[in-house]
């Protein structure tokens, strides 16, 4: 039975790379339907800052498998990231991108790497939670939970297994971001434990990153939250030769959205130059997550004899390596004409193990003992002596919770700060229990009550609370 799919040609090069990919997989035996929708430029101008009408939302929804060619946002605001927004609204959590070299054919400074970044797409600092906060300080939310770490990690090492990889690296900062990061890391650990056959390590993301982008080949799959993923994943598949070759997956539990990673080309269009390997690469990933690995397999092997032959279009064309240039028609037909063929020296693929990964669902575990013990509250004051703050708020003390520390952008300035220091207008005045006593919420409620009537300006409180006797917030640093 043919498997529907939704198809967006795009803006720019889209239609043309698009045509060419779907040339490609239905000459190869792809059995899919395509149902069309339009989104990107025209939509936006259109007057809908989403880029998208809310019928084409029902066509994705039903048909759960989504092919899509880069579109064009307009200059100026108010357009929102139809990516960003698509990928939020089905819950696709998963961004998978493969990067891997093409030497000798493409150039790249490295030829034996062969990576894949997993990452984490739906939370993190994207949850685009921002607020001002005094005249100097903004703030974004870093929200990190722990089914969306459960899910991108168990989905990375599931990939490796059913794709035969033999590692999975996780990047984190773990050392800096010990609550966010930190339940990153120690899922990943925890999750590991349940694939002894795979080899799992951790790196600090600065350190990670550096040897990724100087040794690549010493990774395998790569596991990391949004924002790191996000730049990490570009820097592979820049060194890997060209950001024109990649494609992604964007997998969630009902639907999946495969693309390349590069824009609209608006200057390439309608000239028959665009190069559609990203696109395929997208949909040699759709091809597998359908469950028509044969198909995917033989596009993959065709696609690489094609590069092998050195049939290249401009963007990798170099003289000496390349045999001819061509167009993206051609260039789709010479892929056409390799189907069943396999490359010589680039390795072949064997798809036979691949489809789509079915994931043990989250389970909630049993709540832990919440105590709360504690509260921060944030202040707006333009002063710079951080002693005459204290003097301010030490008066809002309770019988039972009193004034502990003050720190300014995480650094503590009180007591026994350091005058040199530099301090802007936001600070965080910790309270905690006297000896003996505890803290209930009445007491937060009593502390704003006289910090209001003192006009001390508290712009937020945060609770501090103990999960099962551990501190699940973190020391002002330098306490
Ligand atoms: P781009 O990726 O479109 O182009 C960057 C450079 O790479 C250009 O020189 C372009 O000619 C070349 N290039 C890209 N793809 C190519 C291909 N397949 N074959 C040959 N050459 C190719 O990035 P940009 O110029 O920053 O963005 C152009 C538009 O694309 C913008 O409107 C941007 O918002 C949009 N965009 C869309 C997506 C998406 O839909 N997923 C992603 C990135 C950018």
């Amino acid at each position: 039975m043919n498997q529907k799919i939704t198809v967006a040609k795009g803006d720019g090069i889209g239609p043309e790379i698009m045509d060419a990919t779907l040339k490609i997989i239905v000459a190869a035996g792809a059995k899919i339907d395509i149902e069309e929708i339009e989104v990107g430029e025209k939509v936006y101008l259109a007057g809908n800052t989403a880029g998208i009408a809310k019928e084409s939302w029902d066509v994705i929804r039903r048909n759960k498998i989504f092919l899509k060619a880069p579109i064009t946002t307009p200059q100026g605001g108010g357009y929102k990231s139809l990516n960003v927004t698509t990928r939020k609204f089905l819950g696709l959590y998963a961004n998978v991108r493969p990067c891997n070299s093409l030497h000798p054919f493409v150039a790249t400074k490295h030829p034996e790497m062969d990576i894949v970044i997993v990452r984490e797409n739906e939370e993190d600092l994207y949850a685009g939670i921002e607020h001002q906060q005094t005249d100097e300080v903004v703030q974004c939310l870093k929200l990190i939970s722990r089914p969306g770490c459960e899910k991108i990690v168990r989905y990375a090492f599931e990939y490796t297994k059913q794709y035969g990889r033999k590692k999975v690296t996780c990047f984190t900062k773990d050392n800096i971001m010990k609550q966010t990061d930190g339940l990153f890391h120690q899922v990943f650990d925890e999750i590991a434990k349940e694939y002894p056959g795979i080899e799992n390590e951790h790196w600090i993301i600065d350190i990670g990153a550096a040897k990724m982008a100087d040794t690549p080949e010493a990774f395998d799959v790569i596991v990391m939250p949004n924002l790191y993923g996000d730049v990490l994943s570009d820097v592979a598949a820049q060194i890997a030769g060209s950001v024109g070759l990649a494609g992604s997956a964007n997998i969630g539990t009902q639907c999946a959205m495969f693309e390349a990673i590069h824009g609209s080309a608006p200057r390439r269009a309608g000239q028959n130059l665009a190069n559609p390997s990203g696109l395929l690469q997208g949909a040699v990933m759709m091809l597998n997550h359908i469950g028509q690995t044969d198909v995917a397999e033989k596009v993959q092997n065709a696609w690489l004899k094609t590069i092998e032959d050195g049939i290249h279009t401009y963007d990798v064309y170099k003289e000496g390596t390349s045999v001819k240039k061509v167009g993206t028609k051609e260039f789709a037909e010479a892929v056409i004409a390799n189907l069943g063929k396999q490359p010589t020296t680039l390795k072949p693929v064997n798809f036979a193990n691949g489809s789509a990964l079915t994931l043990k669902p989250y389970i909630r575990k049993a709540p832990a003992k919440k105590e709360l013990v504690g509260v921060d509250l944030f202040v707006h004051w333009n002063g710079t002596n951080p002693n005459e703050l204290a003097d301010k708020v030490k008066a809002i003390a309770t019988e039972n919770v009193h004034l502990s520390m003050i720190t300014n952008r995480g650094i503590k300035v009180w007591p026994e700060g350091f005058e040199e220091t530099f301090c802007t207008d936001h600070w965080r005045c910790r309270f905690k229990p006297l000896e003996g006593a505890n803290i209930s919420k009445a007491d937060i409620i009593t502390l704003l009550s006289k910090a209001q009537s003192l006009e001390i300006d508290v712009i937020k409180t945060e609770n501090l609370y103990n999960f099962d006797g551990k501190a699940g917030y973190s020391l002002g640093q330098g306490q």
